[in-house]
């Protein structure tokens, strides 16, 4: 379960002081069950994926 609420929870992995900007495409009442959270620090996207965000960026496997 994601809810906007613990938007201000959620920090991009590489960059602890920047907020996450939410895109829902699904929502269940206050839940967001499918949407992107867009980290403008570093231009990551996280999805949500059945409510619960993935914070492992797709480029982490080649992160220099
Ligand atoms: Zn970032």
């Amino acid at each position: 379960m994601f809810t906007e609420e613990m938007l201000a929870d959620v920090r991009c992995p590489k960059c602890p002081t920047e907020s996450l900007k939410l895109f829902a495409s699904e929502k269940n009442g206050s839940n967001i069950t499918t949407g992107t959270l867009h980290c403008a620090g570093c231009n990551s996207e996280f999805q949500i994926l059945g409510g619960v965000p993935d914070l492992v960026p797709s480029n982490a496997l080649s992160d220099e």
